[in-house]
C-alpha cells in the first residue's frame, strides 16, 4: 500500500514536470522524435533569445513545400526575383541572429494589446510565405497574435490558400481578381478583429521580440504608426544581414515621390531604444491602431497594384495629427528585390505614376508642382476620381502640406526655381484657363476648379506666365491683341509684369482684360477702375522671392 502511494506521488510529480516542460516548450524534441514530428515546431532558441513552441495543427510542411518547377531550376531568379532554390533549402523555422541593441532586451513590456497580422501575397514562393508565417508564430507571445490573415491576391496557385489555414490562427482569403497590394491590405484590415493591425510582406522573417516594442508604442501613443528596422535577407544566399545600429536610417523621398533611406537629422540625439520620427514609411511592414487606420480612411483604394500607398498613409498620418516612427528595438528581415517579379496590367511606370499623382493631387497642395516638374509625364496620366479623398481630408481637418514640409521634413528643399508666383489667376470665382478646342489656343475665364491643372500658372522671374509648356502670348499684329497660349519662346510678346493687381504686357504697356470672357482674353488700355482688369493673384513665392 505504502509502495503504491509512493508510485502515485511519483506519477503526479512527473506529470507536473511534463506539463511544465510542455508549456515552456522544452519538450518539443520529444514530440519531434516520437509521435507528431510534422506538426510541431521546436522551441530551439534563436542565436540569442528564446522562441515560442508552435503547433502547426494538421498542416504538413512536407507536402506543402513542393519540389522546384522546371523554370525555377533553369533560372531560380525568374519567377520571384530571388533565389527560390536557396529559399527552398533553408528550414522554414530557421533560427536568426538577434539583431537588437542589447538595451532592448532588458525592457519589460506589459499590458499590450493584441494584433491581427495581415499579409497580402501575389504569386509568392511557398517557402518564403511559410517562413514568414512560422517566424511570426515562433517569435511572438501567442496571446499577442489574434490571427494571421493572408490575402491571396488571385495568385496562379490557389492551393497555397487551401493548405495554410490548417495552421492554427491562419486564415486565407482569396481575391476574385487581382486587386494589387493596396486593396488587398484594405480587405485584410476589414476582416481583422484586433485593436491593432500589423502588416507584413509575404517574404519576411520577424526577429526576436519584434512585436512587443511596436505594440508598446501604440499603447503609449495611439496615433503613432510604427515600423521596425528592416534587416536585409539577401536575394541570392538568403543570409540574414543585420542592419547597422548606427545611424538608424529613416525614410525620406525626392519630389518625384521616390522613397529613399537617409540618416536622421543631425540635431536629434537618441537612446538606442527610442523611436525615431520618420517622414515616410518604407511601406511593407508596420503596425497601426485599427481605429486610427479606419479614421484615416484606410488606404486610397483607387490606387492599383503597388506604389504610392506608403506616401499616402504617411502624409495623412502626419498631417491629420499622428506621427510615423521607426522603433529600433523591433527588427524584421525582408527580402529586398531589385525588380518586381510580377506583371502590372497597365505597366509598372504607368501604375506607379498614376498612384503617385493621386497622392500629389490630394495631399501635396501647391507643392504638387514640384512633383510634376520631376515627373512631367504625370500630367498626361488619367488618375481617376479623387473627390472622396479630398472630402476625407477636409472632414479630418488635416494640416497643409506646407506644415508637413516645414515641421516634419524640412530637409526636402523646393527645387531651385525662377518662379515668383504659382497658382490661379482669378477674377471672383472665375479662373484664367485655356480653351484647347481652338487653334491657336485662346485663354478664357472658367469657373475655378481645383481639379483642372490648366488653371495653375507659373509666373517666372523673367516675366513669362506658363502652364504645361505654354506661355501667355500677345501681340497687336500677330495675335490681334488676343491673349493666346503658345509654346514658350523667350519672345518679348510673352513678358508680363504685375502692377496693382493688373497684369501688364511689357511690349505694349496694355493690360489683360476679360471684357469678352467667352471669346477670349484680350489686351486693352490699362484702366485702374476697370474690374475686368483686376486679378486676384497667388501669394508671392517667398522662398525665391524676387520682384517681378
Ligand atoms: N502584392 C500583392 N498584389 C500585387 C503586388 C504585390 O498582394 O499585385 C504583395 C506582395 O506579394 C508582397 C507585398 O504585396 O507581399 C509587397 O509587394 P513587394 O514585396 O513586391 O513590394 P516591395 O517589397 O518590393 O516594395
Ligand atoms: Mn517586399
Amino acid at each position: 500500500m505504502k509502495k503504491y502511494r509512493r508510485l502515485c506521488a511519483l506519477l503526479i510529480i512527473s506529470m507536473i514536470i511534463l506539463c511544465v516542460l510542455h508549456y515552456s516548450g522544452d519538450l518539443q524534441f520529444l514530440y519531434k522524435a516520437f509521435f507528431i514530428p510534422k506538426h510541431w515546431i521546436s522551441s530551439d532558441t534563436d542565436v540569442d533569445g528564446k522562441t515560442h513552441s508552435v503547433s502547426l495543427g494538421s498542416f504538413d510542411p512536407g507536402s506543402y513545400l513542393q519540389p522546384p518547377s522546371i523554370s525555377d531550376q533553369k533560372d531560380p531568379f525568374l519567377n520571384h526575383a530571388f533565389n527560390v532554390l536557396k529559399s527552398n533549402d533553408i528550414p522554414f523555422d530557421r533560427p536568426l541572429p538577434d539583431s537588437r541593441n542589447k538595451r532592448c532586451k532588458a525592457r519589460p513590456f506589459t499590458d499590450l494589446p493584441a494584433t491581427s497580422v495581415i499579409i497580402a501575397y501575389y504569386n509568392e514562393a511557398r517557402s518564403t510565405l511559410l517562413r514568414t508565417v512560422v517566424s511570426v508564430l515562433r517569435r511572438t507571445p501567442p496571446e499577442l497574435i489574434k490571427e494571421i490573415l493572408l490575402i491571396d491576391d488571385f495568385s496562379d496557385d490557389a492551393e497555397v490558400g487551401r493548405l495554410l489555414p490548417e495552421i492554427p490562427k491562419v486564415q486565407v482569403y482569396r481575391n476574385k481578381k487581382r486587386e494589387g497590394l493596396i486593396r488587398s491590405r484594405v480587405r485584410g484590415a476589414g476582416l481583422a478583429e484586433s485593436e491593432v493591425l500589423t502588416f507584413l510582406d509575404s517574404h519576411c522573417e520577424v526577429n526576436v521580440g519584434w512585436l512587443e516594442p511596436l505594440l508598446y508604442r501604440i499603447a503609449e501613443s495611439p496615433k503613432a504608426v510604427v515600423c521596425p528596422i528592416l534587416d536585409v535577407i539577401n536575394t541570392s544566399t538568403f543570409d540574414y544581414i543585420v542592419a547597422p545600429q548606427t545611424p538608424v536610417v529613416v525614410g525620406g523621398f525626392d519630389w518625384g515621390l521616390n522613397f529613399k533611406w537617409e540618416p536622421p537629422p543631425q540635431s536629434m540625439v537618441f537612446r538606442p531604444e527610442d523611436p525615431r520620427k520618420t517622414a515616410v514609411m518604407a511601406g511593407g511592414v508596420f503596425s497601426i491602431s485599427r481605429s486610427w487606420f479606419n479614421k484615416l480612411g484606410k488606404y486610397d483604394t483607387g490606387m492599383d497594384i503597388w506604389g504610392g500607398e506608403n506616401f499616402e498613409l504617411s502624409f495623412k498620418v502626419w498631417m491629420c495629427g499622428g506621427q510615423v516612427e521607426i522603433v529600433p528595438c523591433s527588427r524584421v528581415g525582408h527580402v529586398f528585390r531589385k525588380r518586381h517579379p510580377y506583371e502590372f496590367p497597365d505597366g509598372d511606370t504607368n501604375t506607379v505614376i498614376r498612384n503617385s499623382r493621386r497622392v500629389a493631387e490630394v495631399w501635396m497642395d501647391e507643392y504638387k508642382k514640384y512633383f510634376y516638374k520631376k515627373k512631367p509625364s504625370a500630367r498626361m496620366k488619367p488618375f481617376g476620381r479623387i473627390s472622396n479623398r479630398k472630402k476625407l481630408r477636409n472632414q479630418l481637418q488635416c494640416r497643409s502640406f506646407a506644415w508637413y514640409i516645414n515641421n516634419v521634413y524640412p530637409a526636402l528643399k523646393p527645387p531651385v526655381s525662377d518662379e515668383v508666383m504659382y497658382g490661379r489667376l482669378k477674377q471672383g470665382d472665375l479662373c484664367l484657363d485655356v480653351d484647347t478646342g481652338h487653334v491657336p489656343i485662346i485663354t478664357i475665364l472658367r469657373p475655378c476648379d481645383t481639379d483642372r491643372a490648366s488653371q495653375e500658372w507659373s509666373w517666372k522671374k523673367r516675366g513669362d506666365i506658363t502652364n504645361n509648356g505654354l506661355c501667355l502670348t500677345a501681340n497687336p499684329e500677330t495675335t490681334h491683341s488676343y491673349i493666346l497660349a503658345k509654346f514658350c519662346s523667350q519672345d518679348e510678346s510673352q513678358i508680363w509684369m504685375e502692377r496693382k493687381s493688373q497684369i501688364v504686357h511689357n511690349l505694349t504697356g496694355q493690360c489683360v482684360d476679360a471684357r469678352k470672357p467667352d471669346i477670349g482674353l484680350v489686351l486693352a488700355e490699362c484702366d485702374p477702375n476697370n474690374t475686368q482688369q483686376k486679378w486676384i493673384l497667388p501669394v508671392k513665392n517667398h522662398l525665391h522671392s524676387r520682384d517681378l
